[in-house]
C-alpha cells in the first residue's frame, strides 16, 4: 500500500521523534517509519544538557520531562576530577537532568502523537529513489511490502542510516580504534562516592545509580580496549575489568544490558541531498563522552523542522535548507573534536595521566570551566550568517544568530511575559519597542515567503531590560535572532 506524505521521517529515535513533533506543530503532514515493532527498553543515553531543555522549553514541553527527571548541577569532561559547573550558565536549566533515553523516547513519543504524528513501528526502510519532485521510499513490515512518497525523507535512523547510504551521502571518518564495555547491573557493594569516575594506568571506570539498586558501570580495561565493538560482553569480562581498573567487582551479579561501544567518528559531507535531509546519529558518530548525541540530535531536528515547514508551508525558497547542512555542520564537527578530545584525555599513558592532571588544575579556573560547561550543554552555538537576509539598515551588530535565554520581558502594557512562551506555536517573533511598530519594510525573507509570525510590543527603556537599546528583534522560531534593530541609528 502506498501512503503519501509531505515528509517521510525514518526512524523514531529522539532525533526523529523531535523533528516529527516541529512539523506537526506547523501543519505538516508527517510520518515517522520506525523498524522496530516496540520501543528499546535499555538507556543508552542518561543526560538531557540545558540547550535540549530549552528547545523543550521553547515548545512548552519541557515540564513532563523535569518532572521526571533528577537535575545534576555538575557534569564530567573526559572523567576529569575536576567536575564542570553548570550552577552560573545563562539559562533557566543551569544544570543536566538525568533522564534515561527510555523515558525521553516514550515522552517525545506521546507528545507526537498528541500533535497527530503517524508512528509506523515495525516498518523496515529499504530503498530510496529521488525525482525532482520528492522522494519514494519502500521497505517491509511484517514481512509485507510497503511503499511511502514523501517531498523530504530525512533520515534520523541513527550512526548506520540506511537512508545515508541510500542517498549515497560519504561519511568520512575513523574507524573504533578502543571499545569501553557497559553494564547495566546490581551491585551490592555499590562505591560510597554517587558517582564513581577513575583512570590510572590500568584504564578508566565509570559508576552511576540508576535506582532500585540497579548501577551503570562503564570501564574501559587498558587489557581489553582493542576488543572489536560487536563482540558480544559477558558479565564474567566485565568483573573481571572492572577488579582490574577500580580494584573491585561491587558484587556485581544480575546484568539487564550488556553492551560494548568505540570511538569510531565520522562526520557526513552533507545534511542534506536534493530532497534527503539527515539528522542525527545519521550525521555525526563519535565516542559518547560528555553525554552529548542524542541532545546534539534534538537541537539539529529543531534548526531543521522550521525550515522545512517554512519551505513546505509558508512559500520559503527551497535554499532555506542549505542553511540546515551550513548552519549544523559546524556543530557536528565540534561535537567530534570536543569528543576526540576527551577520548584522548582518557587515555593510560604516563604522558596522558600528566596532561589530566594539567587539565584537572586549569578546569578550577572559572572560565575555562564554563566555557567547557557551555560547550557541552550546547549554550555556545550561534549561527552567525543568517540565513535570512536583514534588511538593509540599520542592523545592530552582534546579535545575529545568537541563542536567547528565556528572558522574563515587561510587555508594553505592564504585563511580564517569558519569552519562550511567545515562541511555543513555533512561529517567528517581532519583538519591538514601539505600540504601533511592524517590521521594517523588507523584512520577509524572500518574495513570496509569508513566515507566521508574532508580534509583541516590549517595554525596553530600563537600563535593566535585556532589549536595551533594541527598538526591534526578530526572533526565528527555533530561539535564535535573525537580527536585531535600532531605529535611530
Ligand atoms: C553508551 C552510550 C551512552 C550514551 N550516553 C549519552 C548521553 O548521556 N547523552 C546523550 O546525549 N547521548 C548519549 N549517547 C548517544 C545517544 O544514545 C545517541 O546519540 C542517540 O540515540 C541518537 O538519537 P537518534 O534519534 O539520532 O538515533 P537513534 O537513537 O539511533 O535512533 C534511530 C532509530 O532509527 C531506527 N532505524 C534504523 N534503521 C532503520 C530503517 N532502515 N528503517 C526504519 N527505522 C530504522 C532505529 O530502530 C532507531 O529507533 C550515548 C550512546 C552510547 C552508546
Amino acid at each position: 500500500m502506498e501512503q503519501v506524505v509531505e515528509v517521510a521521517v525514518v526512524g523514531s529515535g529522539p532525533t526523529g521523534l523531535m523533528l516529527a513533533c516541529e512539523l506537526a506543530l506547523a501543519g505538516v503532514k508527517v510520518c515517522v517509519l520506525e523498524r522496530r515493532e516496540e520501543p528499546v527498553r535499555e538507556s543508552r543515553a542518561l543526560t538531557m544538557h540545558p540547550r535540549s531543555l530549552e528547545v523543550l522549553a521553547l515548545r512548552g514541553m519541557e515540564a513532563r520531562f523535569l518532572e521526571r527527571g533528577r537535575p545534576l548541577p555538575t557534569g564530567h569532561f573526559g572523567l576529569l576530577d575536576t567536575r564542570l559547573d553548570f550552577s552560573g550558565l545563562d539559562t533557566t536549566f543551569r544544570y543536566t537532568l538525568f533522564l534515561p533515553q527510555a523515558i525521553t523516547e516514550a515522552l517525545l513519543a506521546e507528545h507526537a502523537r498528541g500533535l497527530g504524528v503517524d508512528i509506523r513501528r515495525g516498518h523496515v526502510v529499504e530503498s530510496l529513489r529521488q525525482d525532482e519532485a520528492g522522494v519514494d521510499l519502500a521497505g517491509r513490515a511484517k514481512g509485507v511490502p510497503f511503499r511511502c512518497r514523501a517531498r523530504y525523507g530525512v533520515g534520523a535512523d541513527g550512526a548506520r542510516s540506511a537512508v545515508r547510504q541510500l542517498a549515497g551521502i560519504a561519511f568520512p571518518g575513523t574507524e573504533a580504534a578502543r571499545t569501553s564495555m557497559l553494564g547495566d547491573v546490581t551491585l551490592d557493594l555499590p562505591p560510597a562516592t554517587p558517582f564513581l569516575a577513575l583512570n590510572n594506568p590500568r584504564g578508566n571506570a565509570a559508576i552511576v545509580p540508576l535506582g532500585d539498586g540497579v548501577h551503570r558501570a562503564i570501564v574501559t580495561d587498558a587489557e581489553r580496549e582493542r576488543t572489536p565493538p560487536r563482540e558480544p560482553l559477558t558479565l564474567d569480562e566485565l568483573r573481571a575489568s572492572l577488579t582490574r581498573v577500580a580494584g573491585s567487582d561491587f558484587g556485581m551479579r544480575e546484568p539487564r544490558w550488556l553492551s560494548r561501544f568505540g570511538d569510531g567518528t565520522r562526520l557526513v559531507e552533507h545534511y542534506r541531498r536534493e530532497h534527503v535531509l539527515l539528522a542525527g546519529d545519521a550525521a555525526h558518530m563519535h565516542y559518547p563522552a560528555g553525554g552529548q548525541g542524542l541532545n546534539v540530535g534534538l537541537q539539529d531536528a529543531m534548526n531543521l523542522g522550521w525550515k522545512l515547514a517554512a519551505v513546505l508551508r509558508e512559500g520559503a525558497p527551497r535554499t532555506l535548507l542549505d542553511s540546515y547542512h551550513q548552519e549544523r555542520h559546524p556543530v557536528g564537527r565540534a561535537l567530534l573534536s570536543n569528543t576526540q578530545a576527551q577520548s584522548a584525555l582518557m587515555g593510560f599513558t604516563p604522558e596522558v595521566l600528566a596532561l589530566r592532571e594539567l587539565m584537572n588544575g586549569l578546569l578550577r579556573l572559572p572560565a575555562i570551566n564554563q566555557r567547557l560547561a557551555e560547550q557541552l550543554g550546547g549554550l555556545d552555538v550561534t549561527y552567525p550568517d543568517a540565513p535570512v537576509p536583514a534588511p538593509a539598515s540599520p542592523v545592530l551588530p552582534g546579535w545575529t544568530g545568537r541563542r536567547l535565554p528565556d528572558w522574563t520581558l515587561r510587555l508594553a502594557d505592564g504585563g511580564p511575559c517569558s519569552l519562550y512562551s511567545a515562541l511555543h506555536a513555533g512561529r517567528w517573533l517581532w519583538l519591538h519597542a514601539r505600540h504601533d511598530a511592524a517590521p521594517p519594510s523588507g523584512w520577509e525573507p524572500t518574495p513570496g515567503w509569508s513566515p507566521r509570525l508574532k508580534v509583541l510590543a516590549v517595554e525596553t527603556s530600563a537600563d535593566t531590560s535585556p532589549l536595551h537599546g533594541v527598538d526591534g528583534l526578530l526572533v526565528r522560531p527555533d530561539g535564535h535572532v535573525a537580527w536585531a534593530w535600532e531605529s535611530s541609528r
